[in-house]
């Protein structure tokens, strides 16, 4: 979580899988009738209260009473800044109330409601679109709300994206699983709250990969997600902008800035600069 300027903001929101794996496996997952209950119970997500689905949070488990003041934080975050569709980046947004917009490339975003379209369905695949849960006559459990249409995500995407007709259909297509869909169309931003981004695409094993620079007022931060590391004793500039090889646009605004901070997973803190921004 990132918090600067009177913004807070997450980059990324996956599962941990460390953390998934020390109680759960093939056979034995977190129930999905039970909402967001063994995920906090477990210690899976962390416990900010206001920031899951209010449906998620099953009325006779009085889980975040049970998890006491000591545990719980409250963070109102403007947004999430993704940077690929890897599932420990970005598949813990599922339970994530949906007024929280996501910020990606448009390519993670296509990329997150294919794996959705396609997938199994389940609370866990949950990120483009969602379906509310109820409680269900026996009280003890939480299912799908049939009386309710299902709701689509706020995905934001940097200006200039190549929104083409066929992406902006394919995107509000309510998938077989969900039904009748509430849909939000791809919107196009560079702010968070009153952070200023650009974002650069890297080098990383699936499309759509970006680095998030974030001018929040108080200094620069660059945060890379995942970045397949370069050579030993190669230009780390010139490795953040092979992955610009797909889309080279550039803004001439944000030419010759310096980064106060490069932030990522296996990423020392370095100084960095970079020069060629892009929209996807
Ligand atoms: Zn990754």
């Amino acid at each position: 979580m990132l918090e600067a300027n009177g913004t807070q903001g997450f980059l990324d929101f996956g599962t941990s899988y460390a953390a998934h794996g020390r109680y759960f496996e093939e056979f034995l997952k977190p129930r999905d009738d039970q909402g967001i209950l063994d995920h906090l119970v477990m210690g899976v997500l962390p416990p900010i209260e206001g920031l899951y689905r209010t449906d998620l949070t099953p009325p006779w488990a009085h889980v975040w009473d049970r998890l006491g003041d000591d545990a719980k934080r409250k963070i109102a975050p403007a947004g999430i800044l993704l940077s690929h569709a890897h599932g420990d980046h970005a598949s813990d947004i599922a339970y994530v109330r949906s007024v929280v917009p996501i910020h990606a490339s448009l390519t993670t975003a296509v990329t997150l409601k294919a794996l959705q379209d396609s997938g199994r369905g389940g609370l866990a695949t949950e990120t483009v679109a969602w379906a509310k849960r109820a409680t269900t006559a026996a009280g003890d459990t939480l299912a799908v709300d049939q009386g309710e249409s299902a709701h689509q995500r706020i995905f934001r995407v940097p200006h200039g994206s190549a929104l083409s007709a066929s992406v902006e259909e394919y995107w509000v297509e309510p998938r077989g699983k969900t039904g009748d869909l509430i849909t939000h169309p791809i919107e196009e931003s560079d702010e968070l709250g009153s952070w200023k981004l650009s974002c650069l695409p890297v080098d990383h094993s699936i499309l759509g990969s970006v680095a998030w620079g974030i001018e929040t007022g108080e200094g620069l931060v660059l945060y890379t997600g995942d970045l397949r590391p370069p050579r030993a004793g190669a230009d780390l500039r010139r490795h953040l902008r092979a992955g610009a090889g797909r889309n080279r646009r550039t803004s001439s605004r944000d030419r010759g800035r310096s980064a106060g901070e490069l932030s990522g997973r296996g990423t020392k803190r370095v100084e960095a600069r970079h020069r060629r921004l892009c929209a996807a």
